[in-house]
């Protein structure tokens, strides 16, 4: 096993960018203490300007569900009352055959018995694009960047809304745009290149669901667009020169890009050798 003894070094970084439409109302909840403009029951997670975001980690994570469910890999992670809240490895042989622990990682874990466990994939907090609220959207926003739909919880038997279960939520309306979105996925391994597709196919399976809350109500649904990949050795971060080699070519949609991955792996390998 040559690849357990070598020590992790890093040999380049993919830098995945591109933007999130929202096509119907999204919600990602934020803290419901303190008091919020508006005073809705159910208020959007916001940046520090009072503006609605998409925080890395409801992305990464989502990301990971799906293609955990996909991939069909055991859900083994409990939480503390025994509930199955996902997948994670806990043995060297399986994670080193496993592409979901090796690019999400494993959280709290820098080592299964003595190899390490190195998290390839980073999705940063992206921030809504203002100018994607239009003048005309704002007329018919109730909030200056979000709007309040009312909603009732659901008899789950009966299929009739619960007395007194009015509530207000906030969610950003459908039109809005967050750009720029940034992934970033270490290569660390040749291996790594080959696994990649798995980001982008989490992409695709992403935007057949929905990101943040009320998905069986409609909510959610979002889709990648203008997406750049580009490729920076090691070597790149020591001369500067960075997002150089883009490696996407006119391939903008995750389902573009899953279909010719091929083709743009190997560019990623190309320049290596
Ligand atoms: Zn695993």
């Amino acid at each position: 096993m040559e690849e357990k003894i070598r020590e992790s070094t890093l040999l380049g970084k993919v830098v995945i960018k591109g933007s999130i439409y929202v096509v119907t109302g999204l919600r990602i909840g934020g803290p419901t203490t303190g008091l919020k403009i508006g005073g809705v029951d159910q208020p959007v997670i916001s940046d520090a300007f009072g503006k609605p975001y998409i925080p890395g980690s409801s992305l990464k994570g989502k990301l990971r569900t799906l293609i955990e469910r996909k991939e069909r890999v055991p859900l083994n992670k409990k939480d503390k009352e025994g509930n199955s809240i996902g997948h994670e490895c806990d043995d060297e042989e399986k994670y080193n055959k496993c592409a979901i622990c090796k690019i999400w990682g494993i959280l709290g874990t820098d080592k299964i018995k003595g190899v390490p466990v190195l998290t390839r994939l980073i999705a940063r907090d992206v921030y809504l694009d203002e100018t994607s609220i239009t003048e005309e959207m704002k007329k018919n926003l109730e909030l200056e960047w979000t709007e309040i739909k009312m909603e009732t919880a659901i008899d789950r038997y009966k299929g009739t809304a619960l007395e007194g279960s009015l509530r207000t939520i906030e969610r950003v309306p459908a039109g809005a745009r967050f750009s720029p979105m940034e992934i970033i996925y270490n290569v660390y391994e040749e291996s790594d290149e080959e696994i990649l597709i798995k980001v982008f196919e989490a992409m695709e399976l992403l935007e057949h669901d929905y990101l943040g809350g009320m998905g069986s109500r409609g909510y959610g649904k979002v889709e990648f667009k203008d997406i750049e990949v580009f490729w920076n050795k090691k070597e790149d971060y020591e001369s500067g020169d960075l997002n150089k080699t883009k490696i996407n070519d006119n391939f903008t949609t995750p389902s573009e890009i899953v279909k010719n991955f091929e083709e743009i792996k190997k560019k990623l390998t190309a320049d290596e050798k």
